[in-house]
């Protein structure tokens, strides 16, 4: 009986992502997986770049996000850069 009770304690505790339903790994914080992250990350930085002219190295600091990731995103197309932009 004891032993029953923990381990439905243990499947409560077990966290997925509240977005795509992965498991997530203990050492990740917050509510969804690092895939989901990136992918609300990426949809906020499109939003701001529609909205604002604005470098890369600007983009990184107001998002915290590390250049390598713009360039990343820039490389995979999923953002371009405007003329005159860099
Ligand atoms: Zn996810």
């Amino acid at each position: 009986m004891h032993r029953l009770n923990d381990l439905v304690k243990d499947q409560n505790k077990r966290r997925v992502c509240k977005s795509c339903g992965r498991i997530l790994p203990r050492s990740l914080e917050g509510d969804t997986c690092q895939r989901c992250q990136d992918e609300e990350m990426y949809r906020q930085v499109k939003d701001y770049i529609l909205h604002h002219s604005v470098t890369e190295k600007e983009l990184s600091e107001i998002f915290n996000i590390p250049l390598s990731k713009i360039h990343q995103w820039v490389n995979e197309g999923f953002i371009e850069y405007r003329p005159g932009w860099k």
